[in-house]
């Protein structure tokens, strides 16, 4: 209990205009007209962090090229597990994305989604026998019957030709799958929330939530600091608090003081990228290309040659190198980290850090990385790649969950994590991979985990928006076929 008063009410309260926020509103808007929900953004405008198109890498992730989502055994077998599973979550998030075009909430699909075909290439004896023994594993499933495999230098030539220029001697192997997509979930952050705004849904700008308190009723309150004026700092009362403030989540999490959250760090990982928006240049390439991660090296920095849509313009990006900075978000402050340690998180933070020194050192040395050494990596993947022609650009901070582990005591995890309290007022979402592209089933399942009793009552409304919802397509190929086909005609892919 608090004797903090509010001056205004809520159904409820979205922290943060990301994709996620913009996801789960443009969700609750459709099947609850009737709730008030308020999102409040502590910036000028939405999608302005990990959101933002120059601050993610834009890859609609489906498994088709991330080679960490198929890791091989120690006896050599390679398991589409994983990465079905994957898949089967953006085609979830495609069916959405197609309905929401049709039904006009969402413009031109070119201004969000664009077809660019996901490669994976590697070089060296053991990376191409692995790259086979995984195309040999996927391609019996029909989410990866597209997919291609080749040791034929011409034929990866043609499918990206600045990998090939100048490449000297050596065994190179590369997969080709054609349905892969660039995504600017920047301008589908605010293509969703320009939609929302007016319909029963209150978007603020410049409103940081500093804390909230659970009410005996189950409510919350939520208390906000105006950036803009600071006369206007109040306290809003909510039946609902989703927590989608990005790296900001986790201490507004803690804050919230639910036991759910008891135990759950977080590390931070910046990160940058090359740019060049040389036409020459980019013109060239139209391909996502994925490496293999080098040793320590966190999956998430796994180097690849993307090419990006961004305001209709077409550009390189390559990287991220990863690095360290303490912030939680990229326009954060130094001291996140050192504030977010608690008595209950601080063994497994420990232990989780002790068993991960290789992903320090790899960091630091990222950090330590010259300019002509970057070069140097991204010449690996474009030999012939000219250092005059590219930018360094600042990503988005990435802060990778740590938690408690009964046989560890306490683990670093590189996947998104949804923390619920038990009564279902409260969600968060921490973690970032995969990230911006399986927002849709992950709103879903926080949907089901919060409001358990609405599920049956939204479920007709759930399947008019996604059609396939419930069902796996890998194991229905003829409503695969019909599905994919529908949603690659509306989105204008493949
Ligand atoms: C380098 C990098 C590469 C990535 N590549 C990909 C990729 O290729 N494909 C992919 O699908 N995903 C990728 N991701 C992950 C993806 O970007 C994120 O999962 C996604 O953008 C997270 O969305 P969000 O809405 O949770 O957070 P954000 O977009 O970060 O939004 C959170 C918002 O909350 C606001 N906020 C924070 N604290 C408060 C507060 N106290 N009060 C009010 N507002 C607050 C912030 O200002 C921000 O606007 C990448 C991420 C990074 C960093």
């Amino acid at each position: 209990m608090t004797s903090l008063q509010p001056t205004e009410s809520t159904d409820v309260v979205l922290v943060g205009a990301g994709i996620m926020s913009a996801t789960l509103a443009t969700l609750l808007n459709d099947l609850q007209p009737e709730w008030k929900l308020t999102v409040l953004e502590r910036l000028d405008a939405a999608g302005l962090e990990s959101s933002n198109a120059w601050n993610n890498a834009g890859t609609g992730h489906s498994a088709l090229c991330e080679l960490n989502y198929a890791p091989q055994a120690a006896d050599g077998t390679v398991s589409a597990t994983k990465a079905l599973n994957i898949n089967e979550q953006f085609q979830i998030t495609r069916q959405l994305w197609s309905s929401l075009v049709e039904n006009g909430t969402l413009g031109d699909p070119k201004t969000f989604i664009n077809s660019v075909p996901h490669i994976s290439m590697v070089f060296g004896e053991d990376h191409a026998n692995y790259l086979r023994a995984r195309y040999d594993a996927f391609k019996p499933n029909k989410l990866f019957e597209r997919m291609e495999f080749t040791e034929d230098r011409e034929q990866i030539a043609q499918w990206a030709p600045l990998t090939m220029h100048g490449r000297g001697a050596g065994r190179v192997a590369a997969t080709f799958a054609p349905e892969g997509t660039d995504v600017d979930f920047g301008s589908l952050t605010n293509q969703l929330l320009r939609h929302l705004g007016g319909r029963n849904v209150s978007i603020q700008y410049g409103q940081q939530v500093t804390t909230l308190h659970r009410q005996s009723d189950g409510s919350w309150l939520v208390s906000v600091k105006d950036r803009l004026n600071r006369d206007n700092d109040r306290v809003i009362r909510a039946k609902f608090v989703f927590l989608g403030a990005g790296g900001g989540a986790l201490p507004l999490l803690q804050k919230s003081g639910i036991k759910e959250a008891q135990g759950y760090g977080g590390f931070p990982v910046s990160g940058l990228f090359l740019r060049n928006v040389d036409p020459t240049v980019t013109s060239q390439h139209n391909a996502k290309v994925y490496g293999q991660a080098s040793v320590g090296a966190p999956p998430m920095s796994v180097p690849h040659l993307d090419t990006r849509y961004v305001d209709g313009e077409r550009a390189i990006m390559f990287g991220p190198y990863g690095g360290f900075r303490p912030n939680f978000l990229k326009q954060g402050s130094l001291l996140d980290l050192p504030r977010s340690v608690r008595a209950h998180n601080l063994y497994p933070m420990t232990r989780a850090g002790m068993a991960n020194l290789d992903l320090v050192k790899y960091l630091l040395g990222e950090l330590t990385k010259t300019r002509s050494q970057r070069i140097e990596a991204l010449h690996e993947y474009y030999p012939t790649a000219q250092e005059s022609q590219w930018e360094l650009i600042e990503a988005g901070q990435r802060v990778q969950v740590m938690k408690k582990d009964k046989a560890k005591g306490g683990v670093l995890q590189f996947g998104t994590e949804l923390v619920t309290s038990a009564d279902g007022s409260i969600g968060a979402l921490l973690g970032a991979s995969p990230g911006a592209s399986t927002a849709v089933p992950i709103m879903l399942n926080l949907l089901s985990k919060c409001f358990p009793s609405k599920m049956s009552e939204w479920e007709p409304r759930i399947k008019e928006l996604i059609p396939a919802y419930g069902v796996k397509l890998n194991d229905n190929p003829q409503l695969a076929d019909e599905i994919m086909g529908h949603t690659a005609s509306v989105l204008g892919i493949k």
